[in-house]
């Protein structure tokens, strides 16, 4: 199968934890390479559009609120089948219901505070990445 991109976040939660470089440990052990990486203190703005698919959700104001109630890392990530590989590894949305050894088992609070996001489709990745990074912030793997 050829190379997939999808996107990450390491939400405030997880990163108050300060289990940052675990959960990118997670990323690479299951064989996904991260290619572009950075930090952000998301604004209202960028949440809100981020999550715009949920507007009309009633947890979209408590979701724009923890987005923006610290820093996140934001990364993609970049191997075979990585959509489905990535959300594997993060687990179910609630953390109540996430399989063991998944990192919403192992960091997530609560459905409202969740540890990761994955891109749910390759559709979804591809405009996921381009609102966080331009062409010339993705590095691909030359060795
Ligand atoms: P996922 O992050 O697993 O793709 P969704 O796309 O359905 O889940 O939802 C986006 C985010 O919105 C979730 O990760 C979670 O932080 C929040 N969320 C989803 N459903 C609920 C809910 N019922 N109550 C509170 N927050 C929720
Ligand atoms: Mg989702």
């Amino acid at each position: 199968m050829a190379l997939e991109r999808t996107f990450s976040i390491i939400k405030p939660d997880a990163v108050a934890k300060n289990v940052i470089g675990a959960i990118y440990n997670r990323f690479e052990t299951a064989g996904l390479r991260i290619v572009a990486s950075k930090m952000l203190h998301l604004s209202k703005e960028q949440a809100e559009g981020f999550y715009a698919e949920h507007k009309e959700r009633p947890f979209f104001g408590a979701l724009v609120d923890f987005m923006t109630s610290g820093p996140v890392m934001v990364q993609v990530l970049e191997g075979e089948n990585a959509v489905v590989k990535n959300r594997e590894i993060m687990g179910a949305t609630n953390p109540a219901d996430a399989a063991a050894g998944t990192l919403r088992s192992d960091y997530a609070a609560s459905i409202d505070e969740n540890a990761v996001h994955g891109s749910d489709a390759p559709e979804s990745a591809a405009r996921e990445i381009a609102y966080f990074f331009s062409d010339e912030e993705i590095c691909p793997r030359t060795r």
